[in-house]
């Protein structure tokens, strides 16, 4: 199992290998069966896979987000060995990544920024574009995965590589869910049982939505699950909204041939979760 800390020996290693193909799944660590999943269509695709692990400083907008971000590497090294000694693990010291200036780059991202993660979470696609450009300059990937989990962001990373011409495939994967539908993230690790079983509202709320789809207006379904939430004292929602899930705008009226999706982000327990569904 090989674990590089350092970009510069990574780099060397993926150059001596010259392999055809390499896939690359970009994490935060503390992984679960979403991220396995990731990992697993990365192998069956590629020659190699490459694995990052990264808690990101400058996509937190939230000191207290950053420092209670779940660490777990050994246990993160032992889920990927278990899947295969083959995948090329890449887990830096911000340095590494980021030398003496831990600050984000500046994006355009076509509005998409502004909406939703990136209005409650200010900088955070600057944070989120910064790493993975320079992740992509490292790693070279042929492909690169990413969960429809993180829908905003996966929306974000086309744009990246189109924008910038950075030659690799996004390749975008099912939102892996528990048994009881919440959706599997490494900030469940900071939920209690209780709360865990009281988290499946969120997922619920969201099957209800795509079930009344079409026969209710979006301003319906927004005000309804804004009462859902308010009436219960384990959550705070932060926002849940219906946007065309091309541009990411706010939906206000269903339009025949187009796409949308719901996106919903909450705080249970000073945890905030997000999910999203496709609703047509
Ligand atoms: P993270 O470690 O949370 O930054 O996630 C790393 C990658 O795994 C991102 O592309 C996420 O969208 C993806 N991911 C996280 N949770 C899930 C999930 N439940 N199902 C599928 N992919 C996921």
């Amino acid at each position: 199992m090989l674990i590089f800390n350092k970009k510069a020996d990574l780099i060397d290693h993926l150059q001596s290998l010259k392999s055809s193909s390499i896939g690359f799944v970009p994490t935060m660590g503390a992984l679960h069966q979403g991220h396995l999943t990731l990992m697993n269509k990365a192998m069956s695709e590629n020659d190699i896979t490459v694995v990052s692990i990264f808690v990101n400083p400058t996509q937190f907008n939230n000191a207290e987000d950053l420092a209670k971000y779940p660490r777990t590497l050994d246990r993160d090294v032992e889920k990927i060995e278990h899947l295969s000694s083959k995948i090329v693990i890449y887990a830096p010291e911000v340095n590494d990544v980021y030398g003496d200036n831990t600050l984000s780059e500046h994006f355009d991202f076509d509005g998409i920024e502004d909406q939703m993660e990136g209005k409650f979470r200010k900088g955070h696609f600057d944070g989120v574009g910064t790493v993975l450009k320079r992740f992509f300059e490292i790693v070279k990937p042929t492909n690169a995965y990413f969960g429809e989990k993180d829908f905003q962001q996966l929306a974000i990373v086309k744009k990246l590589v189109s924008k910038y011409n950075i030659p690799v495939n996004i390749i975008g994967c099912p939102i892996h869910r528990e048994h009881n539908g919440l959706a599997m993230s490494s900030r469940n690790e900071r939920l209690t049982e209780e709360n865990k079983e009281e988290a499946t509202l969120i997922s619920r709320t969201l099957y209800k939505v795509r079930q009344d789809f079409g026969t209710k207006s979006l301003q319906e379904l927004v005000a309804e699950v804004s009462e859902v939430f308010a009436n219960n004292p384990h959550f705070t929602l932060e926002y849940f909204e219906i946007a065309n899930a091309e541009t990411l705008l706010t939906a206000t009226e269903i339009v025949e041939g187009e796409k949308y999706q719901a996106f919903i982000a909450v705080f249970i327990n000073n945890v905030r979760l997000i999910d999203t569904i496709s609703l047509n």
